[in-house]
């Protein structure tokens, strides 16, 4: 961990009142070579200094979407407003909105200090310097003034390339996938890094990722993306513990689907009568969450343990029954060997999938 520490309340626990900043609607975008379109009917919203994930598997059109706000991509239809004020039609120069670029775009030939003025000719040397300085004194990158891009490391270069785009103020910075050159102890540290000096600036951002763990750590919240549309929008809580459909319960963490008759708040189901998160009637698709399942041994049980993974703070298990394969995760203590026949117990409320 790098050597500065600003006094930041975790996301999960500021509760500001929700100002709109960016609100995008109907966003479409249809590129000729593909038969559907990259993009479909996209709309959410992102409040003042707040942190939204667009979170959704490779090709699901999430960077077409940032592309869009930020003003590279034209939309076919749909509209980009920030603060009221419809953008869709005006330049990316002209937006007011910072981008963090996935491989940083630092200029090579210029140091670390004139990458980071390079967008403030416009106040004259004198400010422009002091306010070059205090941004890398925001990232903790003061005494690194004149070291080239290549004599950082990687961490170091993402600070100096959010520097640069925090040191013109921008209400809303554009963030596509910046931690994917980071190996992965870095990504960890780099990414709370990134999520403090935003909150510090008072900006807001767009992450674009396709690794959940990311997105449930960092964002206020999450719009999931699937095959062009986003199909749910809520905190990493909401979408977690509520996921919308079945795509989402297992794409956010990982799920047992299983099917089952529903009947308000109860579902008969193959693990046994369960207590439901919403009401439901009739046949429902049903995501149980592998840490909510309790392995019991017991000889007589028709369930078997087919798979076992240790991973030192839990453990993983594969359990056979009559042909459904369940997923099971308890915590590190006495292993059940492969082998063993098991009674399933869900101890608590499972979710009914749209
Ligand atoms: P990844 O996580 O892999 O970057 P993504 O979710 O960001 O994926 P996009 O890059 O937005 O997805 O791409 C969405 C779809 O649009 C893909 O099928 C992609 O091939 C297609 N696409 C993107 N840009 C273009 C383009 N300029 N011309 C044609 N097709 C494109």
């Amino acid at each position: 961990m790098r050597d500065f520490v600003l006094p930041v309340d975790p996301p999960s626990i500021r509760r500001k009142p929700f100002v709109e900043l960016l609100r995008v609607e109907g966003l479409t975008r249809h590129f000729e070579q593909t038969a559907a379109p990259a993009v479909q009917d996209v709309g959410f919203s992102v409040g003042e200094g707040e942190l939204v994930a667009l979170l959704g598997p490779s090709g699901c059109g999430k960077t077409t979407t940032l592309r869009m706000i930020g003003g590279f991509e034209q939309p076919d239809s749909g509209r980009v407003v920030l603060r009221g004020r419809d953008i869709t039609d005006l330049p990316p120069e002209e937006r007011g909105i910072g981008i963090v670029f996935q491989d940083y775009a630092l200029f090579p030939h210029l140091s670390v200090l004139d990458n980071v003025r390079f967008g403030l000719r416009h106040l004259g040397r004198q400010a422009a310097l002091a306010r070059a300085r205090e941004m890398l004194e925001l990232v903790a990158l003061s005494g690194f003034e004149k070291r080239k891009p290549h004599e950082l490391s990687g961490g170091q270069q993402q600070r100096v390339a959010l520097a640069r785009t925090l040191a013109v103020a921008p209400p809303l910075v554009l963030l596509d996938e910046p931690f994917s050159n980071l190996d992965a102890a870095m990504r960890v540290d780099t990414r709370q890094e990134v999520r403090k000096l935003l909150q510090a600036a008072g900006a807001a951002g767009i992450l674009v990722t396709h690794d959940q763990e990311e997105a449930l750590a960092l964002s206020d919240r999450i719009a999931v993306m699937d095959a062009g549309r986003v199909v749910q929008v809520g905190t990493p809580d909401e979408i977690y513990r509520n996921p919308a459909n079945a795509f989402v319960a297992s794409f956010i963490g990982r799920s047992n689907i299983v099917t089952g008759v529903a009947s308000g708040l109860n579902a008969d189901t193959p693990l046994g009568p369960l207590p439901l998160s919403r009401f439901a009637d009739g046949s429902v698709s049903i995501a149980v969450r592998p840490e909510q399942i309790m392995l019991a041994p017991d000889p007589n049980a028709s369930a078997v343990v087919v798979e076992r993974e240790f991973r030192g703070h839990d453990q993983l298990y594969w359990v056979e029954d009559g042909g459904r394969r369940m997923l099971v995760i308890s915590g590190p203590g006495q292993p059940v060997q492969v082998g063993t026949r098991v009674r399933l117990r869900v101890c608590d409320c499972v979710v009914p999938l749209g």
